[in-house]
């Protein structure tokens, strides 16, 4: 294993930012190559601690000639984000200089341009330097995950409908209970390794990108980090690797997905109809019916119909729910997945801001 840092100068004088990055080098030169980073939003750390573990064995697997292919990691892709507290919280979502979210505006380039991210550094800020780094090392593989997680929520992943259902071994190998279909049509991280791959030769755009995979993996709620769950996320990524012949290893095939699959259309983005404190009646990982009560919004507490209802507006598994117990007008309260597209409009790209 090579432990190396990139080192990005900072915006203001007496600043600069360093990320470490772990390199394993592969003994089969036509294996897949594989990168993977978390706490891209910095304030996510699940993947961070399933990174931890992974090295670990991917260290032990190393003293036993089993890595197949080159496989780059980094466990804490954000130093920038990981840094912003602000009156005592962690700000690992949006930059708090630009406001820009940490996972939009990577730059959207055919794969032949990836030289072009590095070059000409002093054009770029120095978040901007960091995501062409990040980007950079990615388009240098096949199999690209960038691990999140949501606020509350289960098991699932964001994967291109490029990648399904061949990307059904990694759902079953990180045992998610559901699969968003995303559109490709944003400038996250994981759709700009997507879209460099789809624009790889100039000519027509693809639409199957066989023996590749670039998906948002989304490790439950902000607060599932602990080390039962990391080991296990870790070796399941391991069994996805070994899969994919990134590694060598003599475990059983992986089960069968058996978890939900929704493009994005089909996801409920359930929304507050009124400020107040929320009282949610039902978890994620529960089956809803239409009609079904999933909370109470105390609008206007100790008035008699102060209390406003929000139902399910179709039947659904619940995937992810807030963290927050207070709601303004029209802020997000749950997301759905659901076998029928929502009525509600929904723009191109991401689910979230
Ligand atoms: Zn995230």
């Amino acid at each position: 294993m090579e432990i190396s840092e990139i080192i990005i100068a900072g915006d203001t004088p007496g600043l600069e930012w360093r990320l470490p990055v772990f390199r394993f080098t592969g003994t089969r030169p036509e294996a897949p190559r594989t990168y993977i980073q978390a706490a891209l939003h910095a304030n996510e750390l699940p993947g961070t601690a399933l990174l931890h573990f992974l090295v670990e064995r991917l260290r032990q697997a190393e003293s036993e000639g089993a890595i197949l292919g080159d496989i780059t990691v980094v466990p804490q892709a954000n130093p920038m984000g990981t840094a912003q507290s602000h009156f005592g919280e962690l700000q690992g979502r949006f930059d708090l200089g630009t406001r820009t979210n940490f996972n939009r505006d990577f730059p959207l380039i055919r794969l032949g341009e990836r030289a072009g991210l590095t070059e000409d550094f002093e054009r770029h800020s120095a978040i901007d330097r960091l995501k062409r780094h990040l980007l950079h090392m990615a388009l240098g593989c096949d199999l690209v995950l960038d691990l999140h997680c949501d606020d509350e929520g289960l098991q699932y992943a964001y994967i291109d409908e490029a990648f399904w259902p061949e990307a059904a071994d990694l759902a079953a190998a990180l045992d998610m209970r559901a699969v968003f279909l995303s559109d490709g049509e944003s400038s996250a991280f994981e759709e700009a390794v997507a879209y460099a791959w789809k624009h790889e030769s100039g000519g027509e755009k693809k639409v199957l990108l066989p023996g590749r995979l670039s998906a948002t993996v989304e490790l439950r709620g902000t607060r599932d980090v602990y080390p039962d769950l990391a080991r296990k996320d870790a070796e399941g990524l391991y069994r996805f690797l070994a899969g994919r012949g990134g590694v060598a290893a003599n475990d059983d095939p992986l089960p069968t997905f058996g978890g939900v699959v929704a493009p994005l259309d089909n996801i409920e983005m359930i929304r507050a109809p009124a400020a107040g404190a929320i009282l949610f009646h039902r978890d994620p990982g529960e089956r809803v019916k239409a009609g079904d009560l999933l909370a109470t919004i105390l609008a206007r507490p100790g008035i008699p119909d102060g209390a406003v209802e929000v139902r399910a507006p179709q039947g659904g598994l619940i995937v992810t729910r807030v963290s927050t117990r207070f709601a303004r007008r029209r802020s997000d309260l749950m997301k759905i997945a659901c076998a029928e597209p929502s009525r509600a409009l929904r723009r191109p790209g991401t689910l979230e801001a």
